[in-house]
């Protein structure tokens, strides 16, 4: 297998690239990247690979969360600890109440492009390039700030490979150890009005951390965590300089994340996105709306999985609270009569956005459960594994999802709204979600 050109990805077609003035920058800034070392190995690569096979086979649950766009500015090692606590604590749970392995990928580490619907923005009578996400320019509603800088490319390789590294050292180094991970969430379930159950639920999984400790157990399993990172490949530049040969096995992986995710408006079958992704070996994600022809779903999972590999496909579904429990089972039985087992996760946010009268972009906490709900109904009548969850969250106290434990309304989004882009659940919003969740999965 080989790495396509980028001039031949670029001959076939991409939607939502920038639009770059400067040529000479953005061959610069190609070679920069093309020259560092990969920011993931293939064999991590492989290995999360594996797990997602068990997803698949109902023997894991996939927990893929993280910003909807990760900001220069929001490289801080607060930002990063606190993302991860709450991912942690949310995976606790998750795993006491599956009992099985809960596969942790964040949106992190590369999580810096965003697709657009509308190329423009218009402002009191001033239009300007939308905002793509801080690989291609900047929010700030002026036209430097919009322009597109192809120099921002090796700003996000560096600032994920600062990312990584902070990850990394805090998954290893005794930050993600079980007992402190479910202090954590014994502080939320204190902390908020969340219904008793959650209580007794916190207090069984401290009964038997007390229990593996007096037997003893207290080995490097209850310390270390393995997380893996994952964004949307949506910029050829970037990801097709990150696509790498593995010296191990000479094929070919793509080195900007572990998974890579392809989104709904970008999953064009004759694309260059879809074909980038069929050459690399990673595991890889893949974003499907509502509005998905049977005929194309059908023509992408056969491109990108033609040997039919455990783990390799993802289907994120993002149907949407009203249209999950309709939509959902004809998208699994078109999979499925191709003779693949993917993972199935569902992504209740992005199906779920709406504007407030006080021009906030929002989603309500109890419609993101609904369509994770309608997602547990619809597999649990087919008899498939319902394998994960796909969320914007953050670690941060942001006011940006309506309703959950702190009842949030309208008129307080106003307080902390943060998100470069799509409204991401705040850390107790995540956490009672999480609770939400272990009940289905107990069932
Ligand atoms: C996203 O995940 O932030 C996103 C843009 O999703 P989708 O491609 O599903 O719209
Ligand atoms: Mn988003």
């Amino acid at each position: 297998m080989t790495i396509p050109s980028l001039p031949d990805l670029h001959a076939i077609g991409a939607s939502q690239q920038p639009t770059y003035l400067d040529r000479a920058a953005v061959d610069a800034a190609v070679a920069e990247l093309g020259a560092r070392p990969p920011l993931v190995f293939a064999g991590e690569c492989d290995d999360l690979k594996a797990r997602i096979a068990d997803v698949a086979q109902g023997r894991a649950f996939l927990l893929q969360a993280g910003d909807c766009a990760e900001t220069f500015d929001s490289v801080t090692a607060v930002n990063i600890r606190n993302s991860l606590r709450v991912q942690l604590s949310m995976a606790v749970v998750l795993q006491y109440a599956a009992q099985v392995p809960v596969v942790k990928v964040g949106r992190i580490a590369g999580q810096y492009a965003k697709p657009r619907s509308n190329d423009d923005e218009t402002r009191e009578g001033v239009t300007l390039p939308s905002y793509r996400g801080d690989a291609v320019n900047r929010l700030a509603f002026t036209p430097e700030g919009r322009a597109h800088d192809p120099h921002r490319l090796v700003e996000v390789y560096n600032l994920s490979a600062a990312t990584l590294n902070l990850v990394r050292a805090f998954v290893q180094g005794g930050f993600a150890d079980l007992r402190t991970v479910h202090s954590w969430n014994s502080d939320f379930v204190r902390n908020s009005r969340v219904e008793a159950r959650y209580e007794a639920l916190s207090a069984e999984i401290e009964r038997a951390l007390a229990f593996m400790v007096t037997c003893g157990v207290s080995d490097d399993a209850l310390k270390v965590v393995h997380y893996y990172a994952s964004h949307e490949a949506l910029l050829l530049e970037y990801e097709h300089a990150l696509a790498r040969i593995d010296s191990r096995t000479g094929q070919p992986y793509g080195t900007s994340g572990h998974m890579l995710w392809i989104g709904e408006r970008t999953r064009q079958i004759d694309g260059a996105h879809v074909e980038l992704l069929s050459r690399l070996r990673n595991p890889i994600g893949i974003k499907v709306g509502p509005s998905v022809a049977a005929s194309d779903l059908r023509a992408l999972v056969e491109k990108l999985d033609p040997d039919n590999e455990p783990g390799r496909l993802t289907l994120i579904t993002r149907l949407g609270a009203k249209k999950v429990r309709d939509a959902l089972p004809a998208i699994i039985e078109t999979v499925q009569a191709t003779g693949r087992t993917p993972a199935w996760v569902c992504d209740p946010m992005h199906g779920n956005t709406f504007a407030t009268d006080n021009g906030y972009k929002t989603r309500a906490f109890p419609v993101i459960w609904d369509e994770v709900d309608g997602f547990f109904d619809v597999h649990r009548e087919l008899g498939t594994w319902p394998g994960g969850v796909h969320l914007e969250l953050t670690g941060n106290d942001v006011t940006e999802c309506v309703g959950g434990v702190g009842e949030l309304a309208e008129a307080d989004l106003a307080h902390r709204y943060e998100t470069a882009c799509d409204p991401r659940l705040n850390r107790n919003q995540g956490l009672e979600l999480a609770f939400y969740l272990a009940e289905r999965l107990n069932e």
